[in-house]
C-alpha cells in the first residue's frame, strides 16, 4: 500500500465549493506516529459561513418531493462506489485499521445510503369525515450538524447522512479532528452529486464541536462520541432548545453460559472485543464467563491474542492494527498501570515497551479482576478485556447491569431460548443472543442509561431527524 499523500490536496466543502483552512492542523497515521498530511482547520468566520450555506440551501431542498431526494441518495452511492479506493486508503492510514477492514467500512456508506433510499416518511390521518380533516406527517428540522468520533470516520457519517438528507435536512458534518481526511475527500466526491449547500463538510481541532454545538443557526444536533463529550453537546444545545441525538459511550457485558462449545465460541467472542483494536462502542468490554468453562476459554482466548498479527495495516497480513491516536494511546496505557498497579494478572498483552513507534498495545486479556476495578466500570476503548467468573446467573446479570451505560449486550449459548430469557433483563439498547454488532439499516440502535438519547436508524431513526406536525381543516362552517 502506498503511504504518499503528498499529490492529494484536503478542502473543506461549503456551498458546494473547496474552502481552505485559515489555518491546518496536522493528521497523523496512528501506525508509525508519523505526520501524513495537513487539514484545514476550520475558524468561527468558516463556520458561519458553512451553516449559512446549509440554511441558504434548506428550503429548496425541503421541498423536492422525498422521491427525489430517494435518487439523490443513490446517485451520492454510486460516486461513493466509484472512489472506494481512495477512501478506504485513507480511513487506513488516518484511523490505523487493515484495509479489508476500511473497505467493508466504506461499501457500508453506499449499502446505508441505498436501503435508507428505499424509505418513506409515514404519514398519519388521525380523522377523515365530514366535520374534520387531520393529517400528521414529519418534517424536516433544518440544519443539521453532523459530529462523529474516530473509531469509523465513515461509518459513522454513514449513519445519519442517507436519513438527514431524505429527511429534507440540509447537514453540516464535522468529523473527528483524528480523523478529518476520508470525509474531506467524501465532501470533495459528493460536490457535483448533490446540490450546493445540501452537504457541507468542516475539520477544525480546539473549540470547533462546542461552536457548532452551540450554533444558533444549527437545528439538529446528530452526534455520536463520548458520554463526557454528550453531556456537554446538551448543556451546549440548551440556549437555543437545539434537538439532539446522543450515541454515546458504552461498557458492553457479554454473558456466556455454560452450555458452549468453547472452541466455537472462542474465536467469535476475541473478534467480538478486539475487531478494530476494541475501538468499537458495542465490542464487548466485559466478558462473563461461567466458571466451569472460566479456564479453558481463558486459555483459547489467550492463545489468539498471541497468534494474531498484529502491525501496521500497510502490510497485507495485519489483523489488528494500532490504538488510532495518542490520545486514546494514553487512556489505554493509563488502564493498564491501573490494572497492573493494582496486581491484576495479564494472561495475554499488557503494557507495551516504551519506544516501540506508533501506538501499538497487544491484545491484552486480564484475569478475573474485582468488579470495582478501572477495568470493569470504566470503558476501555481499545485492545484489552476483563474477564470476570461467575456461577450464579442472576449474579451475573446484576453484575452486568450495574453499569451508567446501557449500549449493546451479549449472551452466548447452545440453548437459544435459556439464553434469549437472560437478554431480555439486560439494561442495553441491543441484546444480541450469540453474536454482536450486527446492525441494519432498517433497524433502530441507541443506548439507554448514559449510553445515549434517541436511535440512529431504522423507521426511528429516520424519524429523529424530522419533527411531527399535524395539518386540521375543519370541514363545517
Ligand atoms: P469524543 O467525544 O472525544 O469526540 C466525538 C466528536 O465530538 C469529535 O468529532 C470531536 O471533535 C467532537 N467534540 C469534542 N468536543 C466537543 C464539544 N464540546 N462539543 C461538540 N463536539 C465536540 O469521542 P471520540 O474519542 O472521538 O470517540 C470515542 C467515543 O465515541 C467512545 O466513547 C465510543 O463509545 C463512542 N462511540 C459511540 C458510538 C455509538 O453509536 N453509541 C459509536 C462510536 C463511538
Amino acid at each position: 500500500m502506498h503511504t504518499d499523500l503528498s499529490g492529494l490536496k484536503f478542502t473543506m466543502t461549503v456551498g458546494g465549493l473547496p474552502l481552505d483552512g485559515q489555518s491546518a492542523f496536522d493528521v497523523v497515521n496512528p501506525a508509525t506516529g508519523t505526520v501524513i498530511a495537513a487539514a484545514p482547520d476550520c475558524s468561527r468566520e468558516q463556520l458561519d459561513q458553512a451553516v449559512s450555506a446549509a440554511r441558504q440551501a434548506f428550503s429548496a431542498w425541503a421541498r423536492r418531493s422525498v422521491a427525489e431526494r430517494q435518487r439523490f441518495l443513490l446517485v451520492m452511492a454510486d460516486a461513493i462506489d466509484a472512489h472506494t479506493d481512495l477512501l478506504s486508503h485513507l480511513v487506513t492510514l488516518e484511523q490505523g485499521k487493515p484495509r479489508a477492514v476500511a473497505d467493508t467500512e466504506v461499501a457500508g456508506l453506499s449499502y446505508w445510503l441505498r436501503e435508507t433510499a428505499r424509505m418513506e416518511l409515514p404519514e398519519t390521518v388521525n380523522q377523515d369525515d365530514a366535520e374534520r380533516y387531520s393529517v400528521t406527517r414529519h418534517v424536516p428540522v433544518g440544519v443539521v450538524a453532523a459530529i462523529t468520533p474516530w473509531n469509523y470516520p465513515i461509518g459513522q457519517a454513514s449513519f445519519k447522512l442517507g436519513p438527514a438528507l431524505l429527511a429534507g435536512n440540509t447537514v453540516v458534518l464535522k468529523p473527528s479532528a483524528f480523523t478529518p481526511l476520508a470525509n474531506l475527500k467524501l465532501g470533495e466526491i459528493l460536490r457535483d452529486v448533490l446540490p450546493a449547500g445540501v452537504l457541507n463538510v468542516i475539520t477544525g481541532t480546539g473549540g470547533l464541536g462546542s461552536w457548532v454545538t452551540a450554533h444558533s443557526g444549527v437545528d439538529k444536533i446528530s452526534f455520536t462520541g463520548s458520554t463526557q463529550t454528550g453531556r456537554r453537546v446538551m448543556a451546549g444545545a440548551a440556549d437555543s432548545l437545539t434537538r439532539i441525538t446522543l450515541e454515546l459511550g458504552g461498557n458492553d457485558p457479554a454473558i456466556v453460559l455454560p452450555d458452549v462449545d468453547v472452541r466455537t465460541v472462542a474465536p467469535q467472542l476475541f473478534w467480538a472485543a478486539f475487531a478494530n483494536t476494541g475501538q468499537i462502542c458495542l465490542a464487548i468490554k466485559r466478558l462473563y464467563l461461567h466458571a466451569d468453562i472460566y479456564d479453558e476459554m481463558a486459555a483459547e482466548l489467550a492463545e489468539l491474542a498471541r497468534t494474531v498479527v498484529v502491525g501496521d495495516p500497510a502490510r497485507e497480513d495485519v489483523q489488528l492494527g494500532p490504538v488510532s491516536n495518542l490520545r486514546q494511546y494514553e487512556t489505554v496505557l493509563e488502564l493498564l498501570r491501573d490494572s497492573r498497579d493494582d496486581g491484576h494478572t495479564f494472561l495475554a498483552g499488557g503494557l507495551p515497551t516504551a519506544g516501540t513507534p506508533g501506538y501499538f498495545v497487544a491484545p491484552t486479556l486480564i484475569d478475573n479482576p474485582p468488579e470495582d476495578a478501572r477495568i470493569v466500570r470504566e470503558e476501555q476503548f481499545g485492545p484489552v478485556l476483563p474477564l470476570l467468573k461467575y456461577t450464579d446467573i442472576d449474579d451475573a446479570v446484576a453484575r452486568a447491569n450495574a453499569s451508567e451505560y446501557g449500549l449493546g449486550a451479549s449472551v452466548w449459548s447452545a440453548d437459544a431460548d435459556a439464553a434469549f430469557r437472560v437478554a431480555e433483563q439486560l439494561q442495553a439498547g441491543t441484546v444480541w443472543v450469540n453474536e454482536v454488532m450486527h446492525l441494519h439499516p432498517q433497524v433502530p440502535f441507541g443506548g439507554r442509561k448514559q449510553s445515549g438519547i434517541g436511535v440512529e436508524s431504522g423507521l426511528a431513526g429516520l424519524l429523529e431527524f424530522t419533527e411531527p406536525q399535524t395539518l386540521i381543516i375543519k370541514r363545517t362552517v
